[in-house]
């Protein structure tokens, strides 16, 4: 738990599919009293957490907000190597997984995929067989999808495109508090709803400059994500205490370049006029009276 609140959310990735190491795979830490929530594991999950001194085995459960690979591609190795014995693992117990429909088949297939190490890890380092196991849970509609301790997680569904579903984000509530994860979504009034007056509300961007946004694939991507005026929008309805970017879609092409940071915030000021923080890996925000913004110390 880190020193400085009992509610913090670290964003361990704020990157998109693009093999960034700035920017890592979609991957959100919640700590919450004496709980430790992971929402999504993009690529590199787990050597954040390294960097965070949090044991991959420590994790109480695992959420998942939609099955594009940038949000999933991390889980084996946060799973298979949070299974090891050793101070960065040592998971005793099944790794909870809490996802919208979709959740069932993808672990079962990992644990297919890797039979053989898991096969191998039994017999050789005599690992645990509950290490290893999965408790999968999974949800079709928005509501409570977890409660222990005082920590209570809202799932609630988001609009991340009509071939994209199921899409979910995730409201976080502990101590009165509350922070919102919208995950992959375009402008849409669930989140609305769902992060009105939170105090944290992390959201998804894309942007690109005007001479691009009129290209097809473009107008493609863009249909997907919310820009940064659209995500102001959103701000501006629901008054956050902070609100805050992550997976930072900022897009070029060989002859026009991706929007710069002040120019992303530049564009979000057409439209809301508070406090907005562009996220970066480990950027961690600790929620209290108010939301206190702490940037990793390399
Ligand atoms: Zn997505
Ligand atoms: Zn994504």
């Amino acid at each position: 738990m880190s020193q400085h609140s009992d509610f913090t959310v670290t964003l361990l990735g704020t990157g998109v599919p693009v093999p960034s190491p700035d920017r890592f795979g979609s991957s959100t830490l919640v700590e919450a009293g004496d709980q430790k929530l992971l929402i999504d594991a993009g690529r590199g999950a787990a050597i954040r957490l390294f960097q965070l001194k949090v044991p991959l085995g420590r994790l109480d459960a695992l959420f998942l907000t939609h099955y594009h690979s940038d949000h999933t591609s991390g889980i084996p190795d946060v799973w298979l190597t949070g299974w090891l014995e050793s101070f960065f693992g040592t998971r005793r117990a099944p790794l909870r997984v809490i996802g919208p429909t979709g959740a069932k088949v993808l672990m079962s297939k990992l644990a297919e995929a890797y039979a053989a190490d898991i096969k191998i890890r039994l017999a050789d380092e005599k690992l645990p067989p509950e290490g290893v196991a999965t408790a999968v849970e999974e949800f079709d509609r928005d509501g409570r999808v977890y409660e222990k301790n005082g920590v209570k997680v809202i799932a609630f569904e988001v609009d991340h495109g009509d071939l994209i579903k199921p899409a979910y984000g995730y409201r976080i509530e502990y101590g009165g508090r509350v922070a919102v994860v919208s995950g992959d979504t375009r402008y849409n009034e669930n989140v609305i709803k769902h992060a009105a007056g939170a105090d944290l509300l992390i959201h998804e961007v894309a942007a690109a400059r005007p001479e691009l946004m009129q290209e097809a694939y473009m107008q493609r991507i863009l249909g997907h994500h919310i820009t940064p005026r659209d995500a102001g929008r959103v701000f501006a309805q629901t008054k956050p205490k902070l609100a805050a970017y992550t997976h930072l879609a900022l897009l070029g092409s060989d002859k026009i370049p991706p929007p710069t940071l002040d120019e992303l915030i530049a564009e979000t000021r057409q439209t809301y006029a508070g406090p907005v923080e562009v996220g970066e890996d480990l950027m961690a925000f600790d929620i209290g009276e108010n939301v206190v913004v702490r940037r990793f110390a390399r």
